[in-house]
């Protein structure tokens, strides 16, 4: 028994829903199991992070209602909310896969927060980038003034090109909008279904320059752009 969540028949979070209760409700009980494509749909999960799975089961639950669940691995300060205890340091959760569905197409209940939360996954993804470090030595090692006025002190590193500006050309240019953007908690960026990652961090990589700033002129560049 397997569910097909990552194939073309997984159009919409409805079309998920469907398929993955089907699948629940004619699934055998209590019988673990493998499922590759619902590990991955799980890393959508707007809250929880799920990580490290041994199997997924389906459990008959409280007023007998039908639970997939999944049973994770998990250390002394895990916080454990799951619905049963497994064997030896397993321990079984439930999956709200519902949520999962929401946060793989983008429609978590928040869309600011949603659209915050993408645009800091899209800068994350920048600054762990090799060329983000060795920039940031490069200019430590050039220089300790601020490229505006010169002052000494805690300095900053800042876009020449507005970060946002370079993160707009970029969607303008795929025809993409923050809106069909769906992420990981693990930080992946997705557009229909394919991770874009790579692919905007060598954009970034390529446009962006950086400079020195005090926190002064960065503050002041930053309500200016
Ligand atoms: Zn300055």
């Amino acid at each position: 028994m397997s569910v097909d969540v990552a194939s073309t028949a997984l159009i919409n979070a409805t079309k998920g829903r469907e398929l993955i209760g089907a699948f629940v409700n004619s699934a055998k009980l209590d019988e673990k199991m493998v499922l590759p494509q619902l590990e991955w749909l799980i890393g959508f999960h707007p809250m929880n992070r799920y990580t490290e799975i041994e199997y997924f089961v389906v459990r008959k639950g409280q007023y007998g209602r039908t639970l997939l669940v999944c049973a994770k691995k998990h250390t002394a300060n895990q916080r454990l909310v799951g619905v049963a205890e497994g064997e030896d340091n397993v321990a079984e959760h439930e999956v709200s896969y519902v949520k999962c569905l929401r946060g793989r197409f983008g429609k978590v209940d928040s869309k600011v927060e949603v659209s915050r939360d993408i645009r800091m996954l899209f800068r994350r993804a920048t600054t762990s980038s090799q060329w983000h470090k060795d920039q940031t030595t490069r200019l430590f090692a050039e220089s300790q003034l601020c490229a505006l006025c010169a002052a000494t002190g805690k300095l900053e590193i800042d876009h020449v090109i507005p970060f946002k500006n370079i993160l707009a050309d970029y969607l303008k240019s795929k025809a993409l909008s923050l809106d069909n953007i769906c992420y990981k908690k693990t930080g992946e960026l997705y557009s229909q279904g394919v991770d874009i990652t790579a692919d905007w961090v060598n954009y970034h990589n390529k446009t962006a320059v950086y400079r020195l700033l005090c926190r002064k002129c960065n503050a002041r560049t930053a309500c200016e752009s």
